[in-house]
């Protein structure tokens, strides 16, 4: 109902374009009840709070923009490049991550990832995202604050303008580095507080815990931004994580925290703040631990915690953006079509839009919900 097409130009336009409008996951499909579902998610409007937008660097992308850069990428062609992709843990997979967005070194670069991303996202009717971004690692190949924000802001207005998708931008601290250099990207980034919503957390948070952030988060709340922080799965001392970034820091938002499922204490603070979960199912799907493996979708549903459902890394994680990563989380937790609607009715909840926007997206939810019979 909200089919959307995207027009793609320029130097990326080709390629861009065919992975855009690329057939549905769905439509090979024999399985009659999952093609129904997979229709379904399709077509219901959504929203995405938990994608780092480094993580959509297609390998496409990746050597049109070394070409376009002349950087020598030590790959024979895209192909050579994905079968690089192989990882095991947080740390195996953020070594891919970061030498990858090596070719970003201009505004135009930022530009052409953002609205790569916006397109596909509004392709899968995604009406509205926040989008993490992390300026540090840019900052250390000496590309300016002003290149990064002012190429993802031109594309989140072009976008909006051209496909109807609105966005907004989330700054993450990256953890393993020094406190020096995240207040040093925060200072950076502060001129250009307007074109941002947020302040976050992430990378490698073995022995990063959130309180090391304290100062950073105080004063961006002091300059009119939220606050989220990752607490990746099954991390060490992700507990501990969870309790500093909830208790002590007083995060508005939690990235994953699938692991609050080991605290009854941790839950009950978590109802009681009306926190929001942005869930990645793709990465790791259950808590781990001593205990039997719990699946983190069912079982946060199941605590009455309010979770939404994201993609991550889509562009290192099987190109699986949010369609693709919904019908697998519906058919690994086994969700219905109402538990659906109520996540995406939890998505629109937790944004940081304005409340025009949010009766907006609700009401399209409820036709879409009214037009498929689903009472949720
Ligand atoms: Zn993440």
């Amino acid at each position: 109902m909200f089919s959307r097409r995207a027009v793609i130009h320029g130097l990326l336009g080709a390629p861009l374009a065919a992975w855009i409008n690329a057939a549905p996951a769905w439509a090979a499909s024999d399985d009659v009840a999952g093609a129904d579902m997979a229709r379904f998610i399709a077509a219901m409007p959504k929203a995405e709070y938990h994608v780092h937008l480094e993580g959509t660097l297609e390998a496409e992308m990746k050597f049109a923009l070394a070409q376009r850069n002349g950087l020598d990428l030590p790959f024979a062609d895209v192909a050579a490049m994905k079968a690089s992709y192989r990882y095991h843990d947080l740390p195996s997979f953020l070594a891919i991550y970061y030498d990858g967005m090596k070719v970003l070194r201009t505004q135009q670069d930022f530009y052409d990832l953002a609205y790569a991303y916006l397109a596909k996202a509004a392709s899968q009717n995604i009406l509205y995202a926040e989008i993490f971004f992390d300026p540090q690692e840019h900052l250390k190949r000496g590309v300016p604050m002003a290149a990064v924000i002012g190429g993802i802001t031109r594309a989140r207005a072009a976008a909006a303008a051209q496909l109807g998708i609105v966005s907004q931008l989330i700054l993450c601290f990256v953890r393993d580095l020094s406190v020096e250099s995240a207040m040093a990207a925060l200072d950076a980034a502060l001129p250009f507080r307007d074109q941002l919503v947020a302040v976050g957390l992430d990378s490698d948070e073995k022995d990063h815990p959130p309180v090391k952030f304290a100062a950073h988060f105080a004063k961006a709340r002091a300059a009119g931004l939220k606050v989220t922080a990752h607490c990746d799965l099954n991390q060490k001392d992700i507990v501990e994580h969870l309790r500093q970034a909830i208790i002590d820091l007083r995060v508005d938002r939690i990235d994953h925290g699938g692991n609050i499922l080991e605290s009854p204490e941790l839950i009950a603070a978590a109802k009681a703040r009306n926190l929001y979960f942005t869930v990645c199912p793709t990465f790791s799907g259950t808590v781990r631990g001593d205990a039997p493996p719990i699946d983190v979708v069912r079982g946060m549903i199941d605590a009455g915690l309010n979770l939404t459902i994201n993609s991550d890394d889509p562009a290192y994680m099987g190109s699986e953006y949010l369609n693709e990563v919904l019908v697998k989380a519906q058919a690994h937790s086994a969700l219905t079509k109402a538990e659906l609607v109520r996540l995406q009715r939890n998505a629109f909840n937790a944004g940081w839009m304005d409340e025009g926007l949010r009766a907006a997206c609700h009401a399209k939810l409820d036709a879409f919900a009214r037009a498929e019979g689903v009472a949720a």
